[in-house]
């Protein structure tokens, strides 16, 4: 028997406290887990100084997973010189989470998923402004490290998730040196896993952004540097119904955090209206990342119905509550069982 996974529980800000239980009550449906609830964001930073504390990433460093809610990013003039790092960030860098994935899909005809870079390329944030020629510089770092775990990462998930594909998505032919060398670790690689029947190809960024549009079916699982990566997942995002719906996974080596792509919508906060099915399918992904697939399915296949049922929240064009929207979703996953 599997032990029972220990899960830090994190709402954050706005709907996070709306989103996040409801997605507990699914999970409670599922399986046994420990869940421990922590807190971080930006009430947490008005309340006791420290955006993410430090027993929250005890608590985070010790779970098998993260389920995330969001949290709100304060406006400069709001901090008052007080500084303030996302907490998000600081997880990602104190777990090493180095794995982006997003999946895209539409439960019809599109079904992709876009692995981003987490740790490195030009969001390293070295930045400078050289005053004596009022040049501003960033610099892009692409490790053969970095490339290498993000490259392998995404043909193992190709591996284990059935997928058939994976496309390195780039500029080599501009940026020789850093996006030539995330290119040529890819192609090494791939020579491995076509062994196992894992087909790669690659493209230009620019290209893919367009394809994306015009023809995203031709995409399986694509891998990509950081900021690459940033642009075209919320460009998929676009494709489908939009922040609502999206799940998103950070993973390392020790870690997942799942977190639904959308922020805390302050606009909505507190209305009982937010749709919860990006954080219940970011709860999937967990599933999956515990080896839980059949239950992760059952979710999946209860979110479709629901969709298709047209049970929805005003997002969506539906009246339903967030509440409401759980229910159907919960009711579904027991008739799977
Ligand atoms: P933040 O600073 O936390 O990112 P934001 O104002 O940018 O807040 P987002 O959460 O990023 O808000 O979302 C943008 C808009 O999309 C929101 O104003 C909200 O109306 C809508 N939205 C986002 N997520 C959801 C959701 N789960 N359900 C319904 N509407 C949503
Ligand atoms: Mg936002």
């Amino acid at each position: 028997m599997r032990n029972t996974p220990k899960i830090c529980v994190i709402n954050g800000d706005g709907i996070g406290n709306e989103v996040v239980p409801e997605t507990v009550r699914v999970l409670n449906e599922l399986g046994d887990f420990e869940f421990i609830h922590a807190h971080a964001g930006y009430e947490c930073f008005k309340r006791c100084g420290d955006a993410i504390p430090e027993n929250t990433i005890e608590i985070a460093k010790e779970s098998d997973c993260i389920l995330f809610g969001s949290v709100t990013t304060p406006k400069p003039t709001e901090l008052k010189n007080k500084s303030y790092r996302s907490p998000i960030l600081t997880l990602r860098k104190e777990l090493d989470l180095y794995a982006n994935i997003r999946p895209t899909y539409n439960f019809d005809n599109l079904d992709f998923v876009i692995i981003r870079e987490n740790t490195e390329g030009l969001y390293v944030k070295k930045e400078y402004y050289d005053e004596k020629n009022e040049v501003a510089i960033a610099e892009r770092i692409i490790s053969k490290f970095g490339s290498s775990r993000i490259v392998k990462f995404a043909f193992d998930y190709a591996v284990q998730n059935n997928r058939k594909k994976v496309s390195c998505i780039h500029k080599a032919n501009v940026l020789r040196v850093t996006d030539g060398l995330f290119l040529e670790v890819f192609e090494e690689m791939s020579k491995h896993y076509e062994k196992l029947g894992i087909k790669s190809d690659d493209y230009l960024i620019d290209a893919t952004a367009m394809y994306l549009i015009r023809n995203p079916q031709m995409f399986d699982v694509l891998v990509t540097t950081n900021l690459f990566g940033d642009i075209l997942s919320d460009e998929a995002a676009g494709l489908i119904g939009g922040l609502g719906m999206s799940p998103s996974a950070n993973i390392g080596d020790k870690n997942g955090l799942f977190e639904p792509v959308h922020g805390s919508a302050p606009d909505i906060a507190g209305k009982g209206i937010s749709n919860p099915i990006a954080t219940i399918l970011s709860a999937a992904m967990m599933l999956d990342h515990l080896k839980m697939n059949k239950e992760a399915e059952y979710i999946r296949k209860a979110v479709k119905k629901t969709v298709e049922c047209k049970y929805l929240t005003p997002d969506l064009g539906g009246n339903l509550k967030t509440f409401e929207v759980t229910e159907k979703i919960i009711e579904s996953i027991r008739s799977q069982m």
